[in-house]
């Protein structure tokens, strides 16, 4: 799987067997199960091109009764490959807001967005601190953001898109993670996922001027620069990286993704390269090592 890293800094572990997935380094050494699927249903779909890619989700172009099965197997297919099951499960419905979600054991198996319960819906983030629940988002280029507490045996997973990120759904989540579980973001972790990196991101004026609203203009200019040809760039998995740190979590304790879905369409789905087939899984179960 060759993928263009942004650095040469690893921060992640490429599984090839079965369905081919990133894992965070971070992560896998405190022993919590986590992952970041990509278009690829196969390794050896890799070497070919032209087939068609994993479908992790319901598009809303897709007749239900057909990918609905689809999608549940391909995501447990996934799960398994954590020692987890689509049985353990609860997923984001990706609606931009920095809605964040306490789920329990009564929150999980729901098998389509329809299903769910009406209080998991809207919701971009989740935390748990029920062990071996597996959380799912989805995502284009829209990074995921992976929080784990071993102390309290807690995590949560969000989709920080544009509009999630401008709300700061990162510090939410941490949040209540430290009202309902009394955890300490001092000796919390968190990975940020795949997404677009900011050469991709070009986005409009009245961007820029909502990020210099709600966060200031000195932390709007380091997240959004003018690039030449003059439209303003957004970089949001820096803008995840700040918002972590102010939550409180130790910079040492944070890794960010050096993979660009856009600049890796050939390996992921893509909003701004057009390939909206599907989207990735970004995936954590509540398991710690010790
Ligand atoms: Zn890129």
């Amino acid at each position: 799987m060759k993928i263009s890293y942004s650095n040469r800094n690893r921060v992640f572990n490429i599984h090839t067997e079965n369905i081919p997935y990133l894992s965070f380094d971070m992560l896998d050494n405190l022993g919590v199960p986590n992952l970041y699927s990509t278009r690829f249903v196969s390794y050896d779909d890799l070497k070919e091109t032209g087939k068609e890619g994993l479908r992790v989700v319901v598009m809303k172009t897709d007749d239900i009764n057909e990918a609905a099965p689809v999608v549940r197997a391909n995501r447990d297919r996934l799960a398994r490959q954590l020692s987890s099951s689509i049985s353990r499960e609860c997923f984001t419905d990706q609606k931009h807001t920095n809605n964040v979600y306490v789920v329990t054991d009564n929150d999980i198996g729901a098998s389509r967005f329809e299903e769910k319960p009406a209080r998991i819906r809207s919701v971009d983030g989740l935390i748990t601190d029920k062990r071996d629940v597996l959380l799912t988002a989805f995502g284009g280029d829209c990074p995921p953001v992976y929080i784990a507490d071993p102390t309290k045996k807690a995590v949560g997973l969000l989709h920080s898109g544009r509009q999630g990120t401008l709300n700061r759904i990162s510090s939410v989540a941490v949040a209540l993670m430290k009202e309902r579980f009394g955890c300490d973001p001092g000796v919390m972790y968190a990975a940020i996922g795949p997404g677009i990196c900011a050469d991709c991101y070009e986005i409009g004026d009245e961007v820029y001027d909502s990020f210099a609203a709600e966060w200031g203009v000195k932390e709007a200019d380091r997240i959004l620069k003018r690039y030449p040809g003059g439209k303003y760039h957004l970089d949001l998995r820096e803008a995840c990286l700040m918002t972590l740190i102010k939550a409180g979590i130790p910079a040492d304790h944070i890794v960010i993704s050096n993979v660009c879905t856009r600049c890796n369409a050939d390996i992921f789905y893509s909003y701004r390269a057009h390939r909206m087939e599907n989207e990735q899984a970004a995936m954590i179960v509540n398991r710690f090592r010790n």
